[in-house]
């Protein structure tokens, strides 16, 4: 190329550094026009992965099986026959006792979470069956306000009871939480009781209990009925414990060991009975379901024929 002008050259090398500019900013854009969500790094083993191949797969990752968070509606569906069941005390509603407010006003939050999850509260109670036996499943929802425990999650849980105490119906929950709401304050702290009284007279009655811990399962929920169950699995890796790590160390002024507060560390100092994958959960559960039947029906040779 003949430049007329030491200038014209000069302009030209400006435009050339422009036009090497350019480029890069296309790139940018083209990623910005990838749409959102299509593709999810793996917390697990930091995969970048199709989010319709962890969906297929019940929202596992491919690669390490990392489990990644499902909402209870969907959680439910995978537990039940044909994934059909009838949820019960919809509309219960929190009632602020303590008029709380913070940035936000604790009324607009419930609203806020409300239309977010569709469910008026942190927990969904259900009943169904599971391979034809008649069961009650309380699973809570993280996403409204941390799967949180309050008056609600607290009422909720002893009706479900009461309804397999009257029943004689197998009693489930699947726990998702950051522990007690501190909207609710002392409320919220009374539900550890509550729903720890209900289960003793659960208890009482004769009625099985399984307690079911997913990432995350921490504070007044693992410190009360969670924790209670005659039978409790979690998920691989969940995180369970009361309170937070970093909390733990500055109090006691030690170095927690690896894997403190994971379901593999709670399972190896005898805090849990098992570590089920999210594929087996319902089989484990129907196997569960069948050891703990004592109707005629399930017993397979009576007595006096052994
Ligand atoms: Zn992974």
């Amino acid at each position: 190329m003949i430049y007329s002008s030491y200038e014209e050259k000069k302009s030209e090398k400006t435009l050339w550094f422009r036009r090497e500019k350019q480029p890069k900013e296309k790139i940018k854009n083209k990623k910005l026009q990838i749409p959102e969500g299509i593709w999810v790094r793996c917390k697990g083993c930091k995969e970048i992965i199709y989010k319709k191949e962890i969906e297929r797969n019940y929202d596992l990752c491919p690669k390490c099986d990392y489990h990644f968070y499902i909402n209870a509606k969907k959680r439910l569906s995978l537990l039940y026959d044909e994934g059909k069941y009838t949820a019960f005390d919809e509309n219960m509603l929190a009632t602020d006792p303590l008029k709380f407010r913070d940035r936000k006003k604790y009324k607009d939050r419930l609203k806020e979470y409300a239309s977010i999850t569709g469910l008026k509260d942190a927990i969904l109670s259900t009943e169904g069956a599971i391979a034809n036996k008649q069961v009650v499943i309380c699973a809570m929802e993280f996403k409204f306000m941390g799967g949180s425990m309050a008056s609600v999650v607290g009422e909720k849980i002893v009706r479900a009871i009461e309804k397999c105490i009257a029943g004689n119906i197998p009693f489930i929950t699947v726990s998702c939480s950051g522990g007690a709401r501190m909207q609710e304050g002392i409320f919220s702290l009374m539900q550890m009781a509550k729903t720890s009284g209900a289960i003793g007279k659960l208890n009482e009655a004769g009625i099985p209990f399984i307690s079911i811990l997913t990432d995350p399962t921490t504070g007044g929920v693992s410190a009360s009925f969670a924790m209670l169950g005659d039978i409790i699995f979690s998920e691989p890796r969940a995180l369970i414990g009361f309170a937070g790590e970093r909390v733990i160390e500055q109090t006691i002024g030690q170095q927690l060991p690896p894997g403190f507060q994971r379901a593999e560390f709670l399972l190896e100092h005898g805090m849990i009975d098992m570590i089920v994958d999210r594929r087996k959960m319902r089989d484990t559960l129907i196997t569960l379901l069948n050891f703990f039947d004592k109707s005629p029906q399930n017993t397979p040779l009576p007595q006096n024929q052994k």
